[in-house]
């Protein structure tokens, strides 16, 4: 029994586009063929005529927060946005800046346990956890296996920052993530070099924000990358490189992959769209907007990264979406610039970004933005269901018009942030409808969706992610 048709559209899979209707029945999609609708004028049918027919974006990096009591929608808020931009799906971790209790960063368990509790209900689009491994976690390797067992297997560590992992606890975590089956995510910056950087800046007296990326530099990136990649090896695990941003750790990915060992990398749509320049802004208030780490590169590195997409050097584009306001976590006047917060909002302009920057420029394939922003991330991070417009599939859908064009601004963007990197960026295309398992959620502008119809996804990592 088909409860709806998406008529008239191109259907964009990660391998080719094709004029097709698509049918939906509970939630999944049921039939994609040529004249479904008139076949079953029945049926209700929901125009496409004109526009692209895409999977919803898989979106496996973002660092949402938790309701609190003062703050009791901002989970929700941050789903309705993901929406609103054409993700169906989003990974968050649970780190101890997105809200988590101490006791729940204190235990992947506990943390999980926190994680699912404070979230259900709350979401508009489907959504999972990656977990987070730290240095102040009595014994995170032992609860891996737990861990992957409930639907968690991917966890992100770090080689930087006070909470960082030694090179031992990394290598027995990249170890167990691949004996259970699961997938470490990796913070690649080389913290002896960044430590020392930041230390002599700071005894110079260099203290604003426009010192953030010299002190941040890519060969401190590459060595990290590098010593992952080795790290996992003798593991016999694979990784997955976070927010790569440079060329120098992009040719470490590529390194490996000509080797066949099987390490992941994605980055990230700032890294796409900006470069250091944003630093040399004489105004403090803007500088401070754009202190992510790994910073901002130079114009080749960027260059760099949109080859390494088209070419799969880099498997994914995630959006590191934080939270952060200019109210709040990033006020003026700023701290020195170690001490400033960390991350900017992404989570409602990925595909906008990547679309307008990537195949509106030519730079990519709208069958490849698709693979980098749905098909990939959902098989490498264990979400079966998701990610492609095929039978069977769940019908996680965004119906997208390739041909009008928009300024990007905070004040179209329904995000928990006050600002978006992306201000007055020319963007082409617009998100028009997006269903999530069959139903609307947002349609020409308006949220239909509904607080907690988005669920909790339990993951099972496939192979091909594994080993
Ligand atoms: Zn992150």
């Amino acid at each position: 029994m088909t409860d709806l048709i998406v008529a008239g559209g191109t259907v964009v899979t990660a391998d080719r586009s094709f004029a097709a209707d698509v049918a939906i029945s509970q939630g999944r999609i049921s039939s994609v063929g040529e004249a479904l609708a008139g076949a079953h004028p029945d049926i209700p049918a929901l125009d496409a005529t004109g526009l692209l027919v895409l999977p919803g974006c898989v979106d496996v990096h973002t660092h949402t927060r938790l309701p609190t009591d003062d703050e009791a929608d901002r989970f929700f808020q941050d789903s309705v946005a993901a929406a609103f931009g054409g993700t169906t799906t989003f990974l968050a971790f649970n780190n101890p800046g997105t809200g988590i209790s101490e006791e729940g960063s204190s235990s992947l368990l506990a943390g999980m346990r926190e994680f699912r509790a404070r979230t259900a209900g709350e979401s508009a689009v489907d959504f999972g956890l990656s977990a987070v491994l730290t240095g102040q976690q009595p014994d995170p390797v032992a609860e891996l296996p737990d861990l992957i067992a409930a639907g968690v297997p991917t966890a992100k560590a770090f080689m930087i920052y006070d909470f960082r992992l030694t090179d031992e606890r990394l290598f027995a975590a990249l170890r167990a993530m691949g004996r259970h089956g699961g997938m470490l995510q990796v913070h690649c910056e080389n913290a002896t070099i960044i430590d020392a950087l930041v230390a002599e800046a700071l005894d110079r007296g260099d203290v604003a924000g426009r010192h953030h990326a010299p002190s941040r530099p890519t060969y401190a990136e590459a060595e990290a990358t590098h010593r992952a990649i080795a790290l996992a090896r003798a593991a016999d695990a694979s990784v997955y490189v976070v927010h790569l941003s440079c060329a120098d750790a992009l040719a470490e990915v590529l390194a490996a992959k000509a080797r066949g060992w099987p390490v992941y990398a994605e980055t990230c749509p700032h890294y796409l769209a900006f470069t250091d320049a944003r630093y040399g802004h004489p105004d403090e208030a803007e500088v401070i907007k754009s202190v992510i780490s790994p910073p901002f590169r130079s114009d080749a590195d960027r260059q760099a990264l949109w080859l390494g997409l088209g070419a799969g050097g880099l498997d994914l584009v995630a959006t590191d979406h934080v939270p952060d306001r200019l109210a709040v976590e990033k006020q003026m006047p700023a701290p020195p610039f170690p001490q400033i917060s960390n991350g900017a909002p992404g989570i409602e302009t990925l595909l906008s970004v990547v679309y307008s920057e990537g195949v509106a420029t030519g730079r990519i394939s709208i069958e490849r933005m698709v693979d980098l922003l749905a098909t990939t991330p959902a098989r490498l991070f264990g979400l079966g269901s998701k990610g492609a417009v095929e039978r069977g599939m769940d019908a996680d859908l965004v119906l997208f018009d390739p041909t009008t064009h928009r300024t990007l601004s905070q004040s179209d963007l329904h995000h928990t942030s006050d600002f978006t990197p992306y201000e007055g960026m020319a963007a082409s295309g617009a998100v028009r409808s997006v269903l999530v398992r069959g139903q609307m959620v947002v349609q020409d502008g308006v949220f239909f969706g509904r607080r907690g119809a988005g669920g909790f996804v339990e993951r099972a990592l496939s192979p091909v992610s594994r080993s």
